[in-house]
């Protein structure tokens, strides 16, 4: 099995917290054009609690980093703040208690995590949600086995990033942005262009 660095934890969370809260005014420009213009704002209350839990908690395993994370999503309104944090919580479950997981302990978390989100956000792939991001992502994770983490992760990121650009050319059907229908084309959603970021953060965190 394939090792991910001691420090994946702090690495993964500390990027993606960075990643989010540079990228907050773009993602908000996009719900503001596809949706009703509030992702922006849940991102950075997100990244606010994530950021205060850190502080608060200092953590230090991969499950206390990621924790810290799932927690400042669930502070959150919005469709994304539950969303995001039960995926990121099932994302905390990976490996043991106090080490980093294995490669296909993340990957097989982040594959939870998937399932998680369709079952009580009930999207299916092609929907214009941030599904449309994670599952190419955790297919290619699963086509990539027990590889090295960071070329696995880097096809991880890539299939990601062009899930999260198809879903431009379809119509939302969950979420505030299913009311504006077809105004929304021509525009990514901003929840996928999130995931691809927060998959980004995992491939930069192997990367070391
Ligand atoms: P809201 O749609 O309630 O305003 P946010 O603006 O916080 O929620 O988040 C919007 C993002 O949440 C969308 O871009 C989409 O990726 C994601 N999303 C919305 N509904 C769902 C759903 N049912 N399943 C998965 N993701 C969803
Ligand atoms: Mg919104
Ligand atoms: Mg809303």
């Amino acid at each position: 099995s394939a090792a991910l660095p001691d420090d994946f934890g702090r690495e993964f969370i500390t990027l993606t917290h960075q990643t989010l809260s540079g990228a907050a005014e773009a993602l908000g420009d996009l719900d503001r054009r596809a949706g009703d213009g509030d992702f922006g704002t849940n991102v950075r209350v997100a990244m606010k609690g994530a950021a205060k839990n850190i502080d608060d908690d200092s953590p230090s395993t991969y499950r206390q980093w990621v924790t810290a994370m799932y927690m400042g999503w669930l502070g959150v309104g919005g469709t994304s703040g539950p969303l995001f944090g039960m995926f990121f919580r099932d994302v905390s479950k990976a490996g043991a208690d106090d080490s980093a997981p294995t490669l296909e302990q993340f990957a097989q978390a982040l594959a939870d995590g998937q399932a998680t989100v369709q079952k009580y956000g009930e999207a299916k792939v092609g929907d214009k949600t941030m599904i449309d991001a994670l599952d190419p992502a955790v297919t290619a994770l699963r086509e990539a086995g027990s590889s090295d983490p960071v070329q696995a992760l880097a096809a991880a990121e890539e299939a990601a990033i062009g899930g999260a650009r198809d879903t431009a050319e379809s119509t939302a059907k969950r979420g505030r942005a299913s009311y504006v229908g077809d105004a929304a084309k021509g525009v990514i959603d901003p929840g996928a262009a999130a995931m691809a970021l927060v998959i980004g953060a995992a491939r930069a965190a192997a990367a070391g």
